[in-house]
């Protein structure tokens, strides 16, 4: 996970707004909305910030930092399937970034 990235997630976890924006979007999501969403809170996120890790996996440390968190589960740990070519992506995240880069 980029700095970027994990600044964007500490500020997912402290602001109440901002998860009722992502909550709302979480079902349609794409890199460009949620580069949007972090833009206003004065988080410049780019399309490389949500690349996999190298294992494809997060962290024990990303996943502490999500532990117990419902938008933030969501985001960045909840396996999702893609329903085009089945590949398995790391939260909504890891699959705005995998259509972004597979499917365009
Ligand atoms: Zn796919």
């Amino acid at each position: 996970m980029t700095d970027n990235l994990k600044k964007f997630q500490e500020e997912v976890k402290t602001n109440e707004e901002l998860q009722k924006k992502l909550e709302a979007m979480k079902d349609d999501i794409t890199i460009d909305k949620l580069i949007a969403a972090a833009g206003e809170y004065g988080i410049t996120l780019e399309l490389d910030d949500f690349a996999p890790s190298e294992d494809g996996e997060l962290s024990p440390e990303d996943l502490e930092a999500v532990t117990g968190g419902g938008i933030l589960n969501i985001l960045f740990s909840r396996k999702i399937t893609c329903h085009r070519c089945g590949a398995v992506c790391s939260g909504a995240t890891g699959y705005a970034y995998h259509l972004a880069t597979t499917h365009l």
